[in-house]
């Protein structure tokens, strides 16, 4: 987890000012690894920051993303969750439970670069690769094993 002391200078080299509520909330988006939602955010900012509200909330995860400090993902139903990890990574979502799972695979990213380095795909190029993969738990109390 990291201290106050290191979001205020992520802030501050994202070109944001550390204001309170930013770093109220940027602190909380770290903990949390379940890809939240912004109500899941604003459930657990309201505990002990009442009076920052649900649309305040909105907008700071909103500037988070546009400043490059989380990324977003939507679910197959199109909820958006916000996601501090910042590295090339994959997510599986499952329909059953509504969960997120980071998934890492170096292997399956030089696939993807090389299929379209053989494809002469021309003119792009790739910045990030975020695969996500939709499916059902078929047994929702197991955990999905990714090895
Ligand atoms: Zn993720």
């Amino acid at each position: 987890m990291r201290d106050l002391a290191e979001i205020q200078e992520m802030l501050r080299s994202a070109g944001l000012k550390a204001t309170h509520q930013r770093l109220v909330i940027m602190s909380i988006v770290m903990k949390m690894t379940n890809h939240p939602s912004v109500d899941q955010i604003y459930g657990e900012v309201r505990k002990d920051h009442p009076s920052i509200s649900l649309a305040t909330v909105y907008k700071t995860v909103e500037t988070f993303v546009e400043n490059g400090l989380l990324s977003k993902v939507a679910t197959r139903e199109g909820q958006m969750r916000y996601d501090p990890r910042l590295d090339n990574h994959g997510h599986i979502y499952c329909g059953n439970t509504k969960e997120l799972l980071d998934f890492y695979d170096d292997e399956l990213n030089e696939l993807i670069i090389d299929f379209f380095k053989n494809r002469k795909v021309n003119n792009l190029k790739i910045k990030n690769i975020t695969v996500r993969i939709n499916g059902d738990k078929i047994d929702p109390s197991k955990d999905v094993i990714i090895k």
